[in-house]
C-alpha cells in the first residue's frame, strides 16, 4: 500500500480500493471504474491449471460462488477500511446479507471439534435477527447463548465464561437503543480466556469505528445499511484480522479466518453475493465518510430537538449527555481522519402517552417513511416491538430492554429542518 512512507487516507482508500497505489490505468483495460466481472466461472487452459486452481494451489477465482474478481475488490476495500489507522492486516468475506455474515462468522467457531458442549456469551442488546439466530437456530445445533444484560459489567461477562465458551459477541452501537459497549474491556476478557471477540459494527461503519483498533478479532457488517445507503442491495461482510484469538482453533483457521471461511465452510454452504451487488456496494463505499458525517450531524440536531420536545418522554441517542453510553460513544465514535465526535444516523424515542400515542405519532409521519430499514439516504422510522424485534417476543424484548412505545428513526440526508417539521406535526396532540 505504501508510496514510500505515505499511506493513503480513508477517503482515498474508499474511492480507489486496493488500487489506491497501483499505477494509473494499469488494469481492467484502463477503466476508470472497475468493470463488473459478470461471469459465473473462470476458464482454464488445461487440466493441470484447473486442478491447481480448484485445489487452491494457484491464485484463481474459478467459480463465482467461491470467489469473483469484482467481489474480491469489494472485500479488499472493506478489509483496508477496517484496518485503517491500526497495526492490523485483515481479510474479508462478502456474503449475501448481514445475517449470512453473522452466521458464517459464528457457525465454524461453534462447530469445530472441541471438548465441552459449546456456548457463547453475547450482549442482549442486538439486532432482532441476530437474537433469533443465536436464541433459536444455534440451540437447535446444540450451542447455547449466554445473554449478557449489562454489557458494561465485566463480572457478568466473566461469570458467563467457562471451558465451553467459544466466542464473545457484541453489537456497538446497538440496534435500536444505541447501547455502547466498552470494546477494550470486553477485548481484555477475550484475551484472558483466549477466545475470539466478534463485533457487529453495522451502525458505526468503518467511517466512525474500527473495532480492530480496540481488540476485536472479527467484525461483521450488514452492508445493506449505511454502507449501501441508496437502498438498492442486500449484502454483508465478515472481516477478520490475521491471527485471531482462539487456542481451540487450528492454526490455519486463526491465521486467516475470513480466507479460511471462504475456501471451506462458505464454499460448502454458498451464501454468496452477486458481482453486480458487489459493484453496487463498491460504488457507494466511495462516499461513505461524507455520508456518515452528514447523516450523523443531522441525527444530532434531531436528537436535540426531540429531547426538548414536550410530547417526548425519552430519546435514545449516544450523542446526548443523558444517554448512558455517552462517555463510551465520545471515546469510540470519531469520524476517520477528522476526529470529529459523531454518533451515527440512528436514534430512538418514546412519545409521551404510551403505546397508543406512539402508534398515532408513527402513523402521522408524512415525509419520514414507515419501513423496517435503516441507514437510508431517506429517513425511515420503525416501531421495533412490531417489526425488527417482534419475532423475539416479550421475553427477548424485556431482555434487551425494548419498550413497546419505542420509535426508531434512521436519519437520512434530507434537510433536518424538514424532518423536524414532520416530527413536530406528528407529535402534536
Ligand atoms: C440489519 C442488521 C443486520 C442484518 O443485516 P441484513 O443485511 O438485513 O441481513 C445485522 N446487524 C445489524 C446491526 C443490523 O442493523
Amino acid at each position: 500500500m505504501a508510496h514510500g512512507i505515505r499511506t493513503p487516507k480513508f477517503d482515498t482508500i474508499a474511492v480507489h480500493g486496493a488500487a489506491a497505489d497501483a499505477p494509473t490505468g494499469s488494469g481492467d483495460a484502463g477503466s476508470v471504474i472497475e468493470p463488473i466481472v459478470a461471469s459465473t466461472a473462470q476458464a482454464f487452459a488445461s487440466a493441470q491449471e484447473m486442478e491447481d486452481a480448484l485445489a487452491y494451489r494457484t491464485p484463481a477465482w474459478a467459480y463465482s460462488r467461491i470467489h469473483n474478481p469484482t467481489i474480491g475488490q469489494l472485500e479488499r476495500t472493506l478489509a483496508l477500511l477496517e484496518c485503517y489507522g491500526t497495526e492490523c492486516s485483515a481479510n474479508a468475506l462478502a456474503t449475501a446479507s448481514g445475517m449470512a455474515a453473522i452466521a458464517q462468522a459464528i457457525e465454524p467457531l461453534l462447530s469445530l471439534k472441541h471438548g465441552a458442549a459449546p456456548n457463547f456469551a453475547i450482549a442482549a442488546q442486538v439486532y432482532g435477527g441476530t437474537f433469533q439466530l443465536c436464541n433459536v437456530r444455534m440451540p437447535e445445533r446444540g450451542a447455547t447463548p449466554r445473554w449478557i444484560r449489562r454489557a458494561d459489567d465485566a463480572a457478568e461477562w466473566e461469570a458467563a465464561i467457562d471451558e465451553g465458551t467459544r466466542f464473545l459477541f457484541v453489537e456497538t452501537p446497538s440496534n435500536p437503543l444505541l447501547g455502547m459497549v466498552d470494546l477494550r474491556m470486553v477485548a481484555d476478557i477475550a484475551d484472558r480466556h483466549d477466545i475470539p471477540l466478534v463485533v457487529d459494527s453495522t451502525l458505526a461503519s468503518p467511517a466512525l469505528l474500527r473495532p480492530f483498533a480496540h481488540g476485536a478479532d472479527i467484525v461483521v457488517h450488514s452492508l445493506t445499511k449505511i454502507i449501501g445507503s441508496n437502498g438498492t442491495a442486500v449484502g454483508g461482510a465478515l472481516i477478520a484480522r490475521r491471527g485471531i484469538r482462539g487456542t481451540y482453533l487450528p492454526n490455519e483457521v486463526t491465521e486467516d479466518f475470513a480466507g479460511w471461511c471462504k475456501l471451506y465452510p462458505f464454499r460448502d454452504t454458498g451464501p454468496c453475493m452477486s458481482p453486480q451487488t458487489a459493484h453496487e456496494f463498491l460504488s457507494q463505499l466511495r462516499t461513505l465518510r461524507a455520508r456518515v458525517r452528514d447523516h450523523s450531524r443531522n441525527a444530532m440536531r434531531i436528537a436535540d430537538f426531540l429531547a426538548r420536545h414536550l410530547a417526548v418522554s425519552r430519546v435514545h441517542y449516544p450523542g446526548l449527555r443523558t444517554h448512558p453510553g455517552y462517555p463510551q460513544a465520545l471515546h469510540y465514535l470519531r469520524l476517520a481522519d477528522s476526529g470529529e465526535p459523531l454518533f451515527g444516523h440512528l436514534l430512538s424515542f418514546e412519545p409521551k402517552g404510551g403505546v397508543e400515542e406512539a402508534r398515532r405519532c408513527f402513523d402521522r409521519l408524512r415525509l419520514i417513511m414507515r419501513a423496517t430499514d435503516l441507514g437510508r439516504v431517506k429517513s425511515v422510522a420503525a416501531m421495533p416491538a412490531i417489526s425488527t424485534h417482534q419475532q423475539q417476543g416479550a421475553f427477548g424484548r424485556a431482555l434487551a430492554g425494548i419498550p413497546a412505545e419505542l420509535i426508531r428513526l434512521s436519519v437520512g440526508a434530507e434537510d433536518p429542518e424538514d424532518l423536524m417539521a414532520d416530527l413536530d406535526q406528528a407529535l402534536r396532540p
